[in-house]
This record gives C-alpha cells, structure tokens and sequence, in this order.
C-alpha cells in the first residue's frame, strides 16, 4: 500500500500500521530483554600501529533474544532512543564498561583505555553529567582512561549547548571522541570549538583508501586534520593488512577491525590480552 498524501495530510496505510506494531512489539521485548539481563556488552580492541599491541578496547552492546538469534543495535538502539529506554540502559553500558575498565586495570593493564559509545538522547538528557559522575565514583573507574564516543552528526547541532556540555564532561577528566567522523560536515573552528580528544574514522573512508586509485582520500584529510589540530586519530573497520600500512603511512597511529580482533566478551578479552603480551 502506498502513503497517500493530500494537502499536507497523512493517512495510514496498512504497511505503516505493521511497521508502527512492529516497533512497538520490539520495544517491549527489549523492556523486558533489559530487565532479564539479555542485553551484554562485547569489547573490541584498538591497536596501536606502530607496536601492533592494544592500547584500548570499544565496548558493543549486544542483544541475543530467548531462542538465541542476535538483533542488531543499529536496529535496536533507536528503538530505545525513541522509546526512552536508552536512559535506563545506557546508564548500565556506561557502569558495565567502567567496572571491566577497572578489573583489567587490576589484571596488570594499566595503561588500557574504554571507549564507550553514547547516545545523543542518553547525552541530552538532564542528569547526564550527574549520571556519568556516580558511575565513576561507584566503580572507581580512572577517568582518564575512559573515553565517551558521541557521533558527528550530533556535534553539528546546537554547537553552543555541546560545548558546553563537552566542557563539562572534560572536567571530570573523561575523554571525548567523535565518532563515524567524515560523514557529517563538522568545520574547522567548530572541532576546534569542542576541545574533543579523537577523531574516530568512520568504516566506509576505511573501505575506500586501497579501493580507488584517487590521490587524495576522505581518510587522508581526517588523518591531517587530527594531526593539525594535535588529536589522537583511530581508523576503525580495518578488515585487512593493506588498509592497515596505508594507514599507517598516512599517519594514523591506532586502528580497530576484524584484521586484529573481533568484539569479545570480557572474559575473552582478558585472555586475548594475555596472549597478545606473551
Ligand atoms: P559504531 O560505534 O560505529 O561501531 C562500530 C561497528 O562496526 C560495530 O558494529 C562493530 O562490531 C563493527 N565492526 C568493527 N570492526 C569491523 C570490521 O573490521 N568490519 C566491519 N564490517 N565491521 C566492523 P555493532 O557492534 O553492530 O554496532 C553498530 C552500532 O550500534 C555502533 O556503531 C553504534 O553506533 C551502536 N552501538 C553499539 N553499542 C552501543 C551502545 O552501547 N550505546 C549506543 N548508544 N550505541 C551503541
Ligand atoms: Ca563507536
Ligand atoms: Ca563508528
Ligand atoms: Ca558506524
């Protein structure tokens, strides 16, 4: 059924009223996935490319329902931004990755990083900063070794109120990066207005620099850009070697991707870890 549109009206087809039911029913089985404990987090390394050793790892949340098949969050997390749930389950992501920040650090990682990505709903909401400071206190987190990952597009709305926000979370010494960066249009002035610590470069800037054969690349400009404006840059998708030495002789010093690692569970992250020491 198409939508029919008169004079500025919408009228509801059956196809938008399965799509509305649809979203409502997986709102609520994630309600109650969150309140069973369904919803984990799997941790991805980041390397350094000149020691090809870790220096941190992305915390990804991960949803497996009661018979075992997996949604995906770029499904799932705007049902929980659209129905409010992401409050309640970002609050969670962010202590979860905070207490595994701190049991690594304990198992002898002491230089580890958690990076963790927040929601532009999670990051306006009211008690954001109150909420992000009792997570640090409670599980004695270093904030220093956290980082919050906010995406560019939401940095390029409301420039003043972010800043100021960013402003406020870079007291408590927590890191700020901006993630899937290239893929909006952030100026100059604007990145250096926000004081943020990382550009994270978005996958498909990763994909193109061994596809095409052009001089100059989207992942290229990111790299200078970062390097002029003395932030830490990391390219993330990285799937094979190639991609990994154009990068790194473009001047990218960290890298994320299945060419080094996989999102692990915690516990597999320790051993990987491990391994990668010996
Ligand atoms: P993102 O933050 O850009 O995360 C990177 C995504 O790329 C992850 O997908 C990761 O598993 C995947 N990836 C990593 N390396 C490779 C690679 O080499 N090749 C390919 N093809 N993919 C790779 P994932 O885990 O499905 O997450 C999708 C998106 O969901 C994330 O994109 C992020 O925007 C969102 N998300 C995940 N966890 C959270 C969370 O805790 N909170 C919020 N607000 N959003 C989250
Ligand atoms: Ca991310
Ligand atoms: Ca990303
Ligand atoms: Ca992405």
């Amino acid at each position: 059924a198409k939508t029919q549109q008169r004079s500025g009206h919408f009228y509801f087809t059956r196809s938008m009223g399965v799509e509305i039911r649809e979203r409502v029913r997986m709102m609520h089985a994630l309600r109650s996935a969150f309140s069973k404990h369904e919803l984990f987090l799997m941790y991805q390394p980041q390397m350094d490319l000149t020691t090809r050793r870790p220096v941190g790892a992305e915390a990804l949340l991960r949803w497996r329902t009661a018979d075992g098949k997996f949604v995906s969050p770029d499904r799932f997390i705007p049902i929980a931004e659209y129905s409010g749930l992401i409050i309640d389950i970002g609050e969670w992501v962010l202590r979860t990755a905070c207490a595994e920040l701190v049991r690594l650090r304990a198992a002898g990682h002491e230089d580890f990083t958690m990076s963790v990505n927040v929601s532009q709903v999670q990051f306006r909401h009211p008690q954001f900063l109150p909420m992000l400071r009792r997570a640090l206190q409670d599980t004695g987190a270093p904030p220093h070794f956290l980082e919050l990952e906010i995406t560019e597009s939401m940095a390029m709305e409301e420039p003043d109120l972010l800043a100021q926000m960013l402003a406020q979370v870079k007291e408590t010494g927590v890191h700020i990066a901006i993630d899937d960066f290239g893929t909006g249009f952030s100026s100059l002035s604007h990145l250096q207005r926000l004081r943020v610590d990382r550009l994270k470069i978005d996958r498909a800037f990763v994909t193109e620099i061994t596809g095409s054969s052009r001089g100059s690349s989207i992942a290229e400009m990111v790299i200078q850009l970062g390097r002029n404006l003395g932030l830490s840059i990391v390219a993330e998708g990285v799937e094979d070697e190639r991609q990994a030495q154009v990068l790194y002789h473009l001047g990218c010093p960290l890298a994320q991707g299945f060419l080094f690692a996989r999102p692990m569970a915690a516990g597999e992250l320790e051993e990987w870890l491990r391994g990668e020491e010996a």
